[in-house]
C-alpha cells in the first residue's frame, strides 16, 4: 500500500504514493558556483536532538532561510518545526487523482512553472501528471511513523524522509508521471517518455531531477526520475548543464565525507 518505496507503490488511489526526499548529505555553504547568491545555507545550529557540531553529516541542522526558493532540506537539512509555506495554491494542472487536496498543492513560483512546464510537454506529445506534490508536517509524521510502524525505524528511514526533512514540505517538490500513472513513483518509471521528457526539459522550466541516478552518495537518495524540484530557471540551467545535484551546486558537503 501506500509505501514511499518506489519498488512498492503502484498505487494511484489517493495514498501517498512516492518517495520521500532527503538523505543525510550536508550542505553547509553556499557559495554561487555560476549563479549568484544561493540562499539556501543553512545555519549552523544544531536543531533538535542529538545534533552535534559542524562537519558531522548526520548533525541535524534547520535550514536558515526555508522560504527561499533556493533551500535546500535533505537528511541533514531539515525545515523548521511546524514551518509551512505561505503561499500555497493548486496548480491548473492533471494529477492521477481528483481530489482536491494537500498534495495537489505547490508554492505559487513553482505551480506557475509547473503549468509552463505541463504546457511544455504536452506540445511535444507527452502528457504529464501530478502524483504527489505539497505534503505538510503532520501528513510525512503520519506516513514515516506508519512506515517505522511496518519496518522498523532504520528501515523507514532508508525510504521515508524523517518528518521536517521531507522536501515536498517545502511546497516546490512534486512527483510526476504520466496521465495513466503508470509507474507513479516506482523505479520503472525511469525510462518512459515522460521521464526522458522531463529529464532533457524541467530545466527550461525552472525544475532539477533532485535524487539523479548514480548520486545517491551526495543526494542520500536513490534515482527518482519522478521527482522534480522548482530551484528557478537559472540555477536550474547550470545545474542540468553541469550534471550535479543541488548539493553540489551549494557546495555541500557529501555524505561520504
Ligand atoms: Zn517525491
Amino acid at each position: 500500500m501506500a509505501s514511499d518505496t518506489p519498488e512498492e507503490t503502484g498505487a494511484n488511489t489517493g495514498s501517498e504514493p512516492s518517495t520521500a526526499p532527503t538523505d543525510k548529505p550536508d550542505n553547509s555553504g553556499n557559495q554561487a558556483s555560476a549563479e549568484p547568491s544561493p540562499t539556501a545555507t543553512a545555519t549552523d545550529k544544531p536543531s533538535d536532538a542529538g545534533s552535534s557540531g559542524s562537519g558531522d553529516p548526520s548533525a541535524e541542522l534547520t535550514a536558515a532561510e526555508p522560504e527561499s526558493l533556493e533551500a535546500i532540506i535533505n537528511k541533514q537539512y531539515k525545515l523548521p518545526d511546524g514551518y509551512k509555506p505561505a503561499d500555497l495554491v493548486y496548480p491548473d494542472v492533471p494529477f492521477i487523482f481528483s481530489e482536491k487536496i494537500e498534495k495537489r498543492m505547490m508554492r505559487k513560483a513553482a505551480a506557475t512553472a509547473l503549468e509552463n512546464m505541463f504546457a511544455g510537454a504536452k506540445k511535444d506529445g507527452v502528457h504529464l501528471a501530478g502524483v504527489s506534490g505539497y505534503r505538510s508536517e503532520a501528513t510525512q509524521t503520519r506516513l514515516f511513523n506508519n512506515y517505522v510502524a511496518k519496518d522498523g525505524e532504520e528501515k523507514a528511514r532508508t525510504y521515508s524522509a524523517v518528518p521536517g526533512h521531507s522536501e515536498h514540505q517545502t511546497g516546490l517538490a512534486i512527483d510526476l508521471s504520466g496521465t495513466n500513472g503508470k509507474c507513479a513513483a516506482e523505479s520503472c518509471f525511469a525510462g518512459t517518455e515522460e521521464a526522458n521528457w522531463l529529464a532533457a526539459h524541467a530545466a527550461e522550466y525552472g525544475f532539477i531531477i533532485r535524487y539523479p541516478e548514480g548520486k545517491q552518495a551526495i543526494t542520500g537518495y536513490m534515482y527518482e526520475p519522478w521527482h522534480v524540484r522548482y530551484v528557478g530557471k537559472d540555477i536550474a540551467a547550470s545545474i542540468a548543464e553541469r550534471g550535479i545535484t543541488l548539493e553540489e551546486y551549494f557546495d555541500a558537503v557529501p555524505v561520504s565525507k
